[in-house]
């Protein structure tokens, strides 16, 4: 018995709970303050930059990890 996955409502993907389907995120940086020359209290910046969501590799779904993508749900019978 197989019936229709109700994760994705049958579709075989989600949108990707990791970026929400931005396809893109942001990511906190670190950067020093100056080239070889620091700021009086040493503090360093941290910069948000937005790079390519991992998880979704930037489609901005990722298969459905209920049916793997398959769409349907193959049901256990007892
Ligand atoms: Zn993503
Ligand atoms: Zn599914």
């Amino acid at each position: 018995m197989s019936k229709e996955c109700e994760y994705c409502s049958g579709k075989g993907f989600i949108t990707c709970n990791c970026c929400q389907g931005k396809r893109l995120i942001t990511k906190p940086q670190v950067s020093s303050a100056g080239m070889g020359r620091y700021s009086p209290d040493r503090t360093t910046f941290t910069q948000n930059i937005l790079v390519t969501c991992p998880k979704c590799n930037g489609r901005g779904i990722i298969k459905c990890p209920k049916c793997k993508g398959k769409k349907i749900i193959k049901k256990k019978q007892k």
